[in-house]
């Protein structure tokens, strides 16, 4: 990867916490910590239910956070107020996963693409609608889809109007939230080189949210993995499906299809026991000790900690960590 220099989104320390009843809290996400590179693709993976998509919520204000901060270009997002508030629900966007459902059935295609032009006042009459046209053509999409309705267009199709919505106020950061889980494996390829056009014309930045692993290689530059609120792993996407050191990673990546039988045969696929806890009384520790193959005793009393154990490569396990090793080795010798 070209060395990136400019962060442009800073997430510290990040907790998401929501109220269950009884005094109970879900801890949805729990102390994350990780930015994004401009012009660069994060891709966040993991099981439903770990919270990646409550932390693409939360960095683009849908929800508050309960701890920690979200900077983008600097600025604490969640303190934004009166004209960079505006500005930042400009700068940001969202797809969703579900294109039908983020669409309003009652609004024809130039009126949904245009809705973000109408906020912020950037275009009317004529050249509101130029504008609509032309975002049509570079989703793939013309100027006879403006004024059908939702409903006429298949789900690739609709997510392309997804697109063009969220490109119609010039965005500099997207966050793509499971945005080919509900679309046919053909046309999933066809969205994601889209992105990838896109971002080369215009120099976006993403957040790509998912749970596919292969998808994601292919679209990010680097990959986040989450388990039950934690961000475990985290390196360029090369380096992360070559080298996983996370058990929950390697178990992960175990699981996703090799394209060559012969390889494919000779792999051995790591099956996790158990369900995932829930995430209102998470383990002690480690979250993941529960499920790991590797756990040891240290992993039910220490919470790992966020390490980067070797350039750009970052990881919360206690096989990677320097005093952890050494508490091992110490009370190895003990009972020895
Ligand atoms: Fe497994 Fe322990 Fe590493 Fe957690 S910290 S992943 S339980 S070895």
């Amino acid at each position: 990867m070209e060395a990136h220099v400019e962060k442009i989104l800073e997430v510290e320390g990040l907790k998401k916490y929501f109220p269950a009843g009884r005094g109970q809290v879900v801890k949805a996400v729990d102390d994350v910590t990780f930015h994004v590179y401009k012009g660069e693709t994060l891709g966040l993976v993991g099981e439903s239910g770990c919270g990646k998509s409550t932390i693409g919520r939360t960095i683009i204000r849908l929800y508050n956070a309960t701890g920690g901060t979200v900077k983008f270009k600097g600025k604490n997002v969640h303190e934004l107020k009166g004209k960079e508030a505006k500005q930042f629900n400009r700068e940001m966007q969202m797809i969703f996963q579900d294109p039908y459902a983020s669409l309003n059935p009652r609004m024809t295609v130039a009126d949904i693409i245009a809705e973000g032009l109408d906020i912020h006042g950037l275009a009317k009459g004529k050249e509101r609608r130029e504008r609509v046209v032309e975002l049509l053509r570079t989703v793939g999409l013309n100027e006879e889809h403006a004024d059908r309705f939702p409903h006429e267009f298949s789900g690739g199709q609709r997510q392309r109007i997804g697109i063009a919505r969220a490109l119609a106020v010039d965005p500099d950061f997207i966050i793509a939230d499971e945005p080919i889980s509900a679309l046919d494996v053909s046309i999933q390829a066809q969205v994601v080189n889209l992105m990838k056009k896109l971002q080369r014309e215009k120099g976006l930045t993403y957040l790509f949210i998912a749970h596919d692993l292969s998808m994601v290689k292919y679209i990010s530059d680097r990959v986040g993995v989450m388990y039950l609120g934690n961000l475990v792993e985290l390196a360029e996407s090369q380096e992360l499906y070559d080298n996983p050191l996370h058990p929950y990673t390697e178990a992960l990546l175990s699981a996703v299809p090799i394209p060559d039988p012969a390889v494919e045969k000779r792999r051995e696929r790591i099956l996790l026991k158990g369900d995932v806890p829930s995430p209102i009384n998470p383990p002690s520790g480690c979250r993941f000790r529960t499920r790991c193959p590797k756990a040891m005793d240290i992993c039910a009393e220490v919470t790992p900690t966020w390490q980067e154990v070797r350039p750009l490569h970052w990881v919360a396990c206690h096989l990677y960590q320097e005093e952890s090793k050494n508490e091992v080795a110490a009370s190895s010798e003990q009972t020895s």
